[in-house]
């Protein structure tokens, strides 16, 4: 199972939405942990290409950026062929001392909407803050920016999602109307990038109980799973259902 095309933004007629003969309709799917990658790393290189100061409002921290090589990268969308070979980009903002003990992890999935344009459609900024907040408090961690958006379908599939969500279907239901899985991404880069950074176990800020069991068969031991949970709006209580009923995230 791979990660999406690098090239999600060309999509062909096949992807075409038809709401009269929805597959997500037909077929709903609840999607299982068993959805995240559970074999061997894909990569077959992972590399820090940076290591830079970077002062922010939350803080001090250190930048890192890492490129993994993807031979022969399985399609998240079987109308899209993947490219021979895809590099895939995590950050790494890391704060204080990460080795005395278990440190705090976030892995964050780009959000362009909510991320830069404070989103009320998903709460991915509100968790973004948390994660940085967190770390800042505590003096030390660690957060893991993933280029993977929308779940890793892509921007623009996920504003073509976001269409179809305007008409009635869920974040899931929209994801398969195109043609992508309901869930792209993986884990195996972060695990990477945590063990060159010789943490081999962490406390993760998160919701979502594949990413521990990602990071934990990807070698890297949670030793305590910190609550992702942030208040929900109006506009995200949808989003954050879903999430909840079909992807099994611990929200209450
Ligand atoms: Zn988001």
């Amino acid at each position: 199972m791979g990660r999406c095309a690098a090239h999600p933004y060309f999509t062909s007629p096949a992807q075409k939405p038809d709401l009269h003969r929805s597959r997500a309709r037909e077929n709903p799917i609840k999607v299982s942990t068993k959805t995240y990658n559970q074999k061997t790393m894909p990569f077959s290189s992972v590399t820090k290409v940076a290591d830079a100061d970077f002062p922010t409002r939350w803080g001090q921290f250190r930048i890192l950026g890492f490129e993994g090589i993807v031979e022969n990268p399985q399609p998240c969308n079987d109308d899209i062929p993947a490219p021979s070979k895809r590099i895939e980009g995590a950050v790494a903002l890391v704060m204080g001392d990460i080795h005395s003990a278990p440190p705090i992890v976030r892995i964050h999935s780009q959000c362009l909407t909510g991320d830069v344009f404070h989103s009320l459609r998903c709460d991915c900024r509100q968790q973004l803050e948390l994660a940085l907040a967190t770390i800042t408090e505590a003096g030390a961690g660690i957060l893991l920016y993933e280029q993977q958006e929308g779940r890793g379908i892509g921007l623009m599939a996920k504003l073509k999602a976001y269409e179809l969500q305007d008409q009635g279907m869920d974040t899931i239901e929209a994801n398969l109307e195109l043609g992508y899985k309901a869930d792209c991404r993986e884990f195996e880069l972060p695990a990477e990038v945590l063990k060159q950074l010789n943490v081999h176990a962490v406390r993760l800020i998160t919701n979502n109980p594949a990413k521990v069991e990602a990071l934990e068969l990807a070698g890297i031991r949670v030793t305590e799973r910190i609550s992702a949970e942030v208040p929900s709006e109006p506009t995200n209580e949808r989003y954050l259902q879903t999430k909840r009923e079909k992807m099994g995230h611990l929200v209450s």
